[in-house]
């Protein structure tokens, strides 16, 4: 695996690739690497010619009062990992070759980046989706691939490449968990014994709110209050629990037909955690009126 730090070297390197028509698969990562980053890479691996990963804690994504400096790097680290999931080129910009002296240029995705995580964390997707305009112009993948546990982000970068016309296809990988359902995050290193057992809480009102739903519960508001209660049960108060339309995350009052999103967000000591689960009706759950 190759260790990549400027923009001129990866095209230099990836240019006889595209020249040969071999495919080139990209995974935009922050590092810290965990099973969820490992099954991304995994299937670029499988499903391209070049797998490339890309490792920089973006600074333009986090707010003020946000965790850029703590945020865990271990870069030796995840290229082992990287390297062992058979990645052919590891891209690991310095900030100053990402955001040279100048750059004035900001890209800013309407509509679905304004809700949930948009509405708690000003400014992060405009952070994201000019990150990852970038990537996608550094690279020129045939296909980029981003996990469901962000299951915003993926909406807003499907909407960037849509808007933009880059002609990149995305893929949504599902989420990976822990054995006791926590969904995998850099951010959960942040959390002590105590508070990781908590943690669990999320994921269990998922389920709680999945079960309500397969029971036949389709009232938005019963389902959001089973939710809830399941994260009060673990001292766990959210700052969003929200039931909104999978592709549009409009708000929703009922459960008919269209999939639904329910994600949750929530502070568990140091750590801000969010989870999400689909919610659908149509593969054989039981409809009501
Ligand atoms: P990050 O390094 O946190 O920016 O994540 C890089 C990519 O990995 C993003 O597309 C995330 O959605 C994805 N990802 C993070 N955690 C998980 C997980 N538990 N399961 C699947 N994908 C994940």
């Amino acid at each position: 695996m190759r260790i990549v730090r400027t923009v001129e070297e990866l095209r230099a390197l990836l240019k006889p690739e595209r020249l040969a028509e071999r495919t080139i698969g990209l995974v935009p990562t922050m590092g810290a690497f965990h099973a969820g980053h490992r099954s991304l890479m995994e299937r670029a691996v499988v499903a391209n010619d070049v797998a490339v990963v890309s490792l920089f804690v973006n600074p333009t994504q986090f707010g003020p009062s946000e965790d850029l400096g703590a945020y865990p790097r271990d870069e030796a680290r995840d290229a082992e990992i990287a390297a062992a999931a058979g990645v052919d080129l590891l891209f690991a910009p310095p900030v100053e070759e990402v955001y040279p002296d100048g750059f004035a240029t900001t890209v800013r995705v309407g509509g679905v980046s304004e809700p949930l995580e948009g509405a708690h964390r000003p400014g992060h997707f405009d952070g994201v989706a000019t990150v990852v305009a970038k990537l996608l112009n550094m690279v020129g993948p045939d296909v980029a691939y981003f996990g469901q546990k962000d299951a915003q982000q993926a909406l807003v970068i499907r909407r960037l490449v849509r808007d933009l016309n880059i002609p990149a296809r995305i893929e949504i990988c599902p989420i990976v968990r822990e054995r006791d359902g926590l969904a995998m995050s850099s951010r959960n290193v942040y959390l002590g014994a105590e508070d990781r057992a908590r943690a669990v809480a999320l994921r269990r009102a998922l389920t709680a709110a999945e079960q309500a739903v397969a029971a036949g519960e389709r009232d938005a508001a019963a389902v959001s209050a089973i939710a809830r209660t399941a994260l009060a049960q673990h001292a766990v108060e959210p700052e969003y629990v929200a039931l909104v339309g999978a592709d549009t995350l409009a708000p929703i009052e009922r459960i008919d037909g269209e999939d639904v999103l329910l994600a949750v967000a929530a502070r568990v000591g140091p750590a801000r955690l969010i989870d999400n689960v689909i919610l659908s009706t149509t593969d054989g759950a039981p409809q009501t009126a």
